[in-house]
C-alpha cells in the first residue's frame, strides 16, 4: 500500500519545526527580492511564545529564591553577552583559552540570542554599515520597533554572514552551537524546572517549585535580559550625549550602561571598537570592564587591550561633538 503522502500544510509546519531545532534545515532557498526582509512569523513565534510565557507569574507566584536565580542568570548571561560576544568574539579585544572561549560561547548560547558566530557576524556589519541603510537595526534608518526587535526576526537577517568571521568559523564547537542554537536555552530551562521540583521536595522552606524557577529563572529573565541588550541597538543610537563625532548616531548614555554593564558608552565604543573597555573616563562605570580585569589577574583571559593614550587624552581635553 502506497503511504500517505503529508499535506502541503503539514509539510511546512513539520519543516517550521525542524527549522526550529536545526538552523542547517533552513532547505528553502534563497528569499525572493523582498520577501527575505519581511519578519517570518513562523520563525519567529518561539521569540513571543517566551514573552507570553512570562505571564506565568500570575499562576506560579514568587518566592525571594526564584528571584535571587532570575538576578543572578541575569548578571552572569549579560556579562558572558558584553564580555565575550560581543567584546571579545566580535571585536577581539583580548585572548583566551579555547577551554574559556568555549565556557562563555555556552553561557552567552543561554541567554537565547542565537549563537557566537550569528551574532558577531551581524554584529561586524553593524560597526561597518552604522546608521546606513545596510546596517542591521539602525533606528534612524529602520525606526525605534525594527531596530529594537524586527530586524533579526527576517529570513535574511536570520542566516550567519560566514564572509564576516572566518577567524571563528574554524572552530567546530561553535559551528555546532550556532547551528542548534536552541540546544543550550532548553538545557537551562530543563535544568531549573529540575532544581525548583528538587527544591520543593528536599528544602521547601526556600517555597519554590519548579514552574516557578522556570518562569522565572529562565522566561523572565532571558526576556528582561534580551530588551536591556537590544537597547544599545535602538536607544543607544538615539538617546545620550556625543563625545566624539563619529558617522554614526551612537551616544554615550549612564543608565543604558549600568544597564548593560558598560555597553551604554556606545559612543566611545563606535569611536574605538579596539578596546575591551568602553567606559573611558574614571567614571564611567563598566562593570563588564572591571570583571575582565579580575578574569586577567586570575589568568583566565589575557592581553585586554586597553584605551590609547592618544584617544585617553581626548577624552581629559573634554572633547565633545
Ligand atoms: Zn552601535
Ligand atoms: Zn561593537
Amino acid at each position: 500500500m502506497p503511504r500517505p503522502s503529508l499535506q502541503p500544510g503539514n509539510h511546512r509546519m513539520m519543516q517550521t519545526l525542524r527549522r526550529w531545532f536545526d538552523t542547517g534545515a533552513d532547505d528553502t532557498g534563497d528569499p525572493s527580492p523582498g520577501q527575505g526582509a519581511r519578519v517570518d512569523w513562523a520563525r519567529a513565534l518561539p521569540f513571543f511564545a517566551m514573552h507570553l510565557a512570562c505571564l506565568g507569574v500570575l499562576w506560579v507566584g514568587v518566592s525571594w529564591f526564584a528571584v535571587v536565580v532570575a538576578l543572578v542568570l541575569y548578571a552572569v548571561r549579560m556579562f558572558a553577552i558584553t564580555g565575550f560576544y560581543h567584546r571579545y568574539f566580535s571585536h577581539r579585544t583580548f585572548r583566551t583559552s579555547r577551554a574559556v572561549q568555549l565556557l562563555f560561547a555556552l553561557i552567552g548560547a543561554a541567554c537565547v540570542q542565537r549563537g557566537p558566530l550569528w551574532w558577531a557576524a551581524h554584529h561586524r556589519n553593524h560597526h561597518r554599515h552604522a546608521d546606513t541603510a545596510a546596517d542591521p537595526h539602525s533606528p534612524a534608518v529602520h525606526g525605534f520597533w525594527w531596530s529594537h526587535m524586527g530586524w533579526f526576526l527576517t529570513r535574511e537577517r536570520f542566516r550567519t554572514d560566514w564572509s564576516r568571521i572566518p577567524d571563528l568559523a574554524k572552530f567546530p564547537e561553535l559551528r555546532w552551537l550556532d547551528r542548534y542554537d536552541i540546544a543550550v536555552p532548553l538545557a537551562l530551562a530543563a535544568a531549573l524546572y529540575a532544581l525548583g521540583e528538587g527544591l520543593e521536595r528536599f528544602a521547601p522552606a526556600l517555597g519554590t517549585t519548579g514552574p516557578q524557577l522556570l518562569v522565572w529563572g529562565f522566561f523572565v529573565s532571558t526576556v528582561v535580559l534580551f530588551h536591556a541588550t537590544v537597547t544599545i541597538n535602538s536607544l543607544a543610537h538615539r538617546f545620550g550625549s556625543r563625545r566624539f563625532a563619529t558617522r554614526d548616531d551612537s551616544r554615550n548614555n549612564l543608565l543604558l550602561a549600568l544597564l548593560t554593564f558598560g555597553e551604554g558608552w556606545h559612543n566611545n565604543h563606535h569611536f574605538f571598537p579596539g578596546s575591551a573597555r568602553q567606559g573611558f573616563a574614571w567614571w564611567e562605570v563598566d562593570l563588564t570592564w572591571y570583571g575582565l580585569r579580575a578574569m586577567s589577574a586570575l589568568g583566565l583571559v589575557h592581553d585586554l587591550k586597553p584605551v590609547p593614550a592618544w584617544v585617553l587624552a581626548r577624552v581629559d581635553a573634554g572633547d565633545k561633538a
